[in-house]
């Protein structure tokens, strides 16, 4: 199978590196351990004792790019040797302020000029609640009124995507607007959407990201299409299963109402491929950005392709895998002749902290995949073994 190929999906991986992997990977299968792992953090954090030294060697560096784009740049060129693109990304989570917000918008713009300069970066992101406050976004969704000052506060949320999505056109670097929780998204996607009619005429510039873990996102995409042919613009779509299940169900739940998100995982499933179906049917408007480290989903992706004859190389055509995660299927899909970006996030150590404890979350639930990832890294342990031996 394409994605078994251990020799060219760790490559790049120093044996130490990999023995690093085979740690993270071996203590984050176990839950027990994350939940400490989790709790003895917070509790340096408030304390503020040092974490940073051995946060800095294990978990950082294997998910992070480093703390500022300039040191990031030697993960880039490591994967940009093996065919890999990057797309940086300042990963602080910050407090809910307006000199936030302005802080967050000028690292984004930087990290769209610096990308203007490399083709290995041919994407930057932000995510919605680093240009404004949740509860602006959770009330424009909800279509309540706005008091004077908060219709001031979403004026300028409005500006700030203006401003990035101009730049992202200006440097002719992609953009990434992230998805969030479904009480706040309406307001997203309808502002997303403007982004795109105004600064997708020609090309794809701005990317929506769809999450189809909602069961609501295929009908939502047949109609975006349906605009987006109708009014004449193109559109980029960021295809992700969603990351904030246990939030979504367990706020679903408090307030008694019926949850968003798919019943189960195999109607996840269905409503991803099938969403990967629709748009390859619709390539010439739409752009698709595969996002996701499920390996089944990406075989029905290559499959469609080969069936419909549409090339690996195809301008509307990205795979992408967060850095860290899932080397077996970038490195692997990079290697047929497929375009791939990973996730590089940035930023001071401390203040990736949040970002990194989401990742130790995630492999904890997807647990069967963190179990696969293990078994290829020992696979390439043992590979290098024999090597050495024989
Ligand atoms: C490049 C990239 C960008 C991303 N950007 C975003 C973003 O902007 N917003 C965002 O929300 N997430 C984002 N994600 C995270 C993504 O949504 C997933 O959480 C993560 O990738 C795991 O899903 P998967 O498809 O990789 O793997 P899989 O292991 O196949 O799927 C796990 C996912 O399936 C769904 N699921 C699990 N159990 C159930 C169940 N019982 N019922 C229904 N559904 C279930 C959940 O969405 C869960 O995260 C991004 C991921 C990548 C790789």
């Amino acid at each position: 199978m394409l994605f078994d190929d251990t020799r060219i999906a760790f490559q790049s991986k120093t044996n130490l590196e990999l023995r690093r992997a085979q740690l993270l990977f071996r203590l984050v299968a176990q839950q027990s351990l994350v939940r400490f792992g989790k709790w003895i953090t917070l509790i340096f954090l408030k304390l503020r004792l040092p974490v940073s030294g051995l946060y800095r060697w294990s978990v950082y560096e294997h998910f992070c790019g480093g703390e500022t784009v300039d040191v990031s740049q030697k993960v880039v060129d490591t994967l940009a040797k093996q065919g890999v693109s990057s797309i940086l990304h300042y990963s602080v989570e910050g407090a809910s302020k307006e000199s936030f917000y302005d802080f967050s918008l000028q690292k984004t713009l930087e990290t769209l000029a610096y990308a203007s300069k490399d083709p290995n970066i041919p994407f930057t992101v932000f995510k919605p609640t680093a240009y404004g406050d949740s509860k602006i976004f959770e009330k424009v969704s909800q279509g309540e009124n706005l008091t004077p000052e908060e219709t001031q506060a979403w004026e300028r949320i409005v500006k700030r995507y203006h401003t990035t999505c101009a730049a992202a056109v200006r440097y002719q670097v992609k953009l990434f607007i992230d998805a969030e929780e479904s009480w706040l998204q309406t307001a997203m996607d309808d502002l997303t959407e403007q982004m795109m009619q105004q600064y997708n005429r020609e090309e794809v510039w701005i990317y929506h990201t769809v999450q189809m873990y909602r069961h609501d996102r295929l009908a939502y995409l047949e109609k975006l299409i349906q605009r987006a042919q109708g009014q004449s613009f193109k559109i980029g779509v960021k295809l992700v299963r969603g990351a904030y299940i246990e939030k979504e169900n367990a706020r679903a739940q408090k307030m008694n109402y019926p949850s968003p998100m798919c019943a189960t995982k195999q109607h996840t499933d269905n409503n991803f491929d099938a969403a990967i179906r629709l748009i390859i049917d619709h390539l010439d408007t739409v752009a698709l950005f595969y996002g996701s480290h499920n390996e089944a989903s990406a075989y029905v992706l290559i499959a469609i392709l080969q069936q419909k004859k549409i090339p690996s190389n195809h301008p509307h055509l990205w795979f992408g895998q967060l850095y860290g995660m899932s080397d077996h299927i970038s490195f692997n899909l990079a290697q047929a002749g497929f375009s791939v970006a990973k996730y590089v996030p940035f930023g001071p150590v401390k203040e990736v902290i949040p970002y990194l404890l989401r990742r130790a979350d995630e492999n904890t639930s997807v647990s069967g995949q963190t179990t696969k990832e293990l078994e290829l890294i020992e696979k390439e342990i043992q590979r290098r073994k024999a090597r050495a031996l024989g």
